[in-house]
């Protein structure tokens, strides 16, 4: 089957439509080796590459309109560490946590594993729906994921308590609305809604936590200086890292917001251009006998990573093995989710055009390999 050759006139300009490590502009990468003699390989802790740093930093502030007294943190490791992180030097005592999904989960878990924590405390739904956020007495910290990226189902940041709200935005940063008042610290990835690679955070942190930070760092809790947030926030303010960062991550970041501010306008500018691109896939999914979004709740289904259940007539590693050779990549279901299921990256970076002609060859090879 892997031998069907879609139409050339079908195809998308770019195949890339995973949902992490996720499409990188081309012009990104070709700004970045325009660049790259004055800028890779040299001194992180020189001008230049921190100006890259602070470009960032000031151009993720203004995307978020960042309130008064928030701080944009830039550190080392990408989110998992950051939920080590998180156990140190966020979690006075005891955390709450959504689970609704792999990534979401993760996190509870690395809580869980902390000695020093009392066990989470963790309200959980099925795959493909969420939990209701809720006060959790007793819990000083209440872990809120934006978008699990497993499942494609969307949960709004809300404030309900007087717990640290942190949320792990890795996917779902830059694309889907949010209103940092009712946040404490919205972390993030590079390597999905900002088009970039892997291995650093960013984390826009609120006044209230950065006193937690503080408060837990004075205090005789031991935490290993890798994981150490007062740490990252005094780099941060220097414009740099407690470790070696990757300068390519950083400034195709970079690049992506400026790309964003610029040739889309203002965050809720990207959300609505987000809009059209998962109301395109989803109406598509709608229109097929054989196809049904997952997440049955219209207004859980995410605007950034669709997920799409196929009849066990077709199968979607046929279907993904075809699109594969043809140069279109990465809609494999999330492997631990176990659904004969497509899952799109709608990111920023991707155009609407190109998911229009996803679904043509998705179309295209279900006609073919039906039956
Ligand atoms: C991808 C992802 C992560 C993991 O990010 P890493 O940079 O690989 O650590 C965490 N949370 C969510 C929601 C994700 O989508």
């Amino acid at each position: 089957m892997s031998d069907l050759v879609i139409p050339a006139d079908l195809l998308p300009q770019d195949g890339r439509f995973g949902c992490g490590p996720s499409k990188i502009r081309p012009e990104a990468v070709a700004r970045l080796a325009e660049v790259a003699d004055g800028l890779l390989g040299t001194s992180h802790r020189k001008p230049r590459v921190r100006d890259q740093f602070h470009r960032l930093q000031e151009g993720v502030a203004g995307l978020f309109r960042l309130p008064a007294g928030y701080e944009v943190v830039v550190a080392v490791g990408g989110a998992t560490a950051f939920w080590d992180a998180a156990a140190f030097g966020l979690v006075e005592r005891r955390a709450r946590h959504y689970v609704f999904g792999e990534f979401s989960g993760k996190f509870a878990s690395a809580t869980a594993a902390a000695p020093w924590l009392e066990d989470p405390d963790i309200v959980g739904a099925e795959p493909g729906s969420r939990p209701q956020v809720t006060p959790a007495a007793g819990c000083d910290l209440q872990a809120i994921t934006h978008n699990e990226t497993s499942t494609g189902v969307m949960q709004a940041p809300a404030r309900v308590d007087n717990a640290l709200v942190v949320v792990d935005a890795t996917s779902g940063a830059g694309a889907l609305p949010v209103d940092l008042e009712q946040v404490d610290v919205y972390y993030f990835s590079l390597q999905k809604g900002f088009a970039s690679e892997g291995g650093l955070t960013v984390a826009i942190v609120s006044p209230a936590a950065l006193a937690r930070i503080e408060a837990i760092s004075a205090s005789d809790r031991y935490v290993p200086a890798f994981l150490d947030l007062a740490t990252a926030v005094d780099n941060s303010r220097k414009n740099q890292t407690y470790n070696t960062p990757s300068v390519s991550t950083v400034f195709l970041a970079a690049e992506q917001v400026d790309w964003m501010r610029t040739q889309i306008g203002d965050l809720d500018d990207v959300v609505a251009t987000q809009h059209v691109k998962a109301d395109h896939v989803y109406g598509w999914a709608e229109q097929r006998a054989w196809a049904t979004p997952f997440v049955t709740d219209p207004s859980a289904r995410s605007l950034v990573v669709a997920t799409v259940d196929l009849d066990g007539s077709i199968s979607a590693d046929e279907v993904n093995a075809v699109l594969r050779a043809n140069g279109v990549l990465d809609t494999d279901a999330y492997r631990k989710l176990g659904r004969n299921q497509l899952r799109i990256g709608m990111f920023p970076a991707v155009d609407p055009e190109d998911l229009a002609a996803y679904t043509a060859c998705v179309d295209w090879v279900v006609e073919r390999i039906a039956g």
